[in-house]
């Protein structure tokens, strides 16, 4: 039988960088052929074989529905009836706008873009113009889009600036970057101590999703909230994975049950707000919006912003996920899958630890779970790689790289979840077999 994945691969690498759009989708830590997908319905995909996986990644995030939602496929065929694109405004941005601005009390005013690397990289821009500061800190670990300034790691030494991740970013470009370990309360003290008065905004992935599932414990996030209170910083969530999916509010609603009155000052939205069109956002209170243009000096501007189509899927798809339940069925679905998963990995002694919140999930071949970076990544590479592959061969589609979370849909049946545990309470016992 001719593989068509394989095909496909081959043809593309030739005329395409690596064979894909965007780096992880080439399978480049786990090896073998990426999965080239024909279609998907529900909490399906099939490959190019006509091969079926179960989809735990539902395009990093925004198929919270699951694939071909009909209410969002009517929406989405209406809409592209009337025009694909105008450059003049449209009143779904405005109805998209106000149904943000319901959902999140932090936000008074946002600006639609089309990614999350826009939105990111408008949110520094923006820190910076309100507050007339220069530096920022981010996370290792914590991805916040591929703009030159938040493409950097931590250099030796304790809250020193970063290095540039990727050529071509020159360290001038970063070197207003600071990089600290994610929930370490001393190394975000110390950098505040040394650059408080200088630093813009501090900008976190609240419960990161781009190195596995790590979420930032209560009192490391209760002192970002002080300290940038204190010396005037603005606190940036980047909620594009999390937005709408851990919970109807974001994760800043996960914190504010957990410290009374916290809110961040700016949010980072993408992901489930687009219901898988191009399509995010950011978001403050109206004093920090207002520095934007037309009304203010920081400039940002976008062909595609606010886009008919893509403002059409996404309210349709936020129309569904405020229904009553919504959020409880999937976190229920969702803590299934990972209590499933750990029972399997105690039955077979293979040391493993979970975590979910809402519909994102992630698990680790580590006994306990890590809290920063370098934890995750201490975690055995090769024994990811030959669960990957055990899950694929079984139909089930998780993340191609260990440093990466899972997400379950609200198409995800039982009977999915049972499938997916069975399947890797195989692989697991070939796993602890050696
Ligand atoms: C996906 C992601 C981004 C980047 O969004 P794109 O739409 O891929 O540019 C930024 N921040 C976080 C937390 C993300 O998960």
């Amino acid at each position: 039988m001719t593989d068509r994945n394989l095909e496909l691969f081959e043809r593309a690498k030739r005329l395409i960088p690596g064979g894909v759009n965007s780096p992880v989708r080439a399978f480049r830590a786990v090896g073998g052929t990426p999965r080239f997908v024909q279609r998907a319905q529900g909490a399906y995909f099939w490959d190019a074989n006509g091969k079926r996986h179960i989809d735990y990644i539902g395009s990093w995030g925004p198929m919270i529905l699951g694939h071909g939602h009909p209410a969002v496929l009517e929406a989405v065929q209406k809409a592209a009836l009337d025009g694909f694109s105008f450059g003049a405004p449209t009143e779904r941005e405005v109805e998209l706008a106000q149904a943000i601005v319901d959902l999140v009390p932090s936000i008074d005013m946002v600006r639609l873009v089309s990614s999350g690397t826009e939105a990111g990289m408008s949110t520094i821009r923006l820190a910076r113009g309100a507050t007339g500061r220069k530096k920022i800190i981010k996370f290792e670990g914590c991805y916040h889009g591929h703009a030159d300034a938040l493409l950097v790691k931590a250099g030796s030494g304790l809250a020193t600036f970063g290095n540039p991740t990727s050529a071509g970013v020159p360290p001038e470009v970063v070197q207003h970057t600071l990089v600290l370990e994610y929930n370490n309360i001393v190394q975000l003290e110390a950098a505040f101590d040394a650059h408080g008065a200088d630093i813009a905004c501090l900008m976190i992935e609240p419960i990161a999703g781009n190195m596995n599932f790590v979420r930032a414990s209560v009192p490391f996030m209760k002192r970002c909230r002080e300290l940038c209170t204190q010396h005037g910083a603005l606190l940036a969530f980047d909620e594009v994975m999390t937005g709408f999916r851990v919970a109807l509010g974001g994760a800043q609603s996960v914190y504010a049950r957990l410290i009374p009155g916290f809110e961040p000052d700016m949010t980072v939205m993408g992901k489930v707000i687009g219901g898988g069109m191009p399509l995010a956002a950011f978001g403050a209170k109206r004093a920090v919006m207002e520095q934007l243009a037309p009304l203010g000096p920081v400039y940002q501007a976008g062909t595609l912003s606010g886009n008919p189509v893509a403002t059409a899927c996404g309210l349709a798809t936020l129309a569904e996920i405020r229904k009553p339940g919504f959020f409880e069925a999937l976190s229920a679905r969702t803590r299934a899958l990972v209590d499933g998963l750990q029972a399997a990995a105690n039955g077979a002694r293979v040391p493993f630890s979970v975590d979910c919140e809402g519909g994102m999930f992630g698990f680790f071949l580590l006994p306990e779970l890590p809290q920063h970076y370098q934890a995750v990544m201490a975690s055995d590479g090769q024994r990811f790689n030959q669960l990957f592959h055990g899950l694929l061969d079984r139909g089930v589609y998780i993340a191609p790289a260990l440093y990466e979370a899972g997400f379950v849909s609200a198409a995800h049946t039982q009977a999915d979840i049972d499938d997916t545990v069975a399947a890797a309470a195989e692989v697991f016992r070939s796993l602890a077999q050696g």
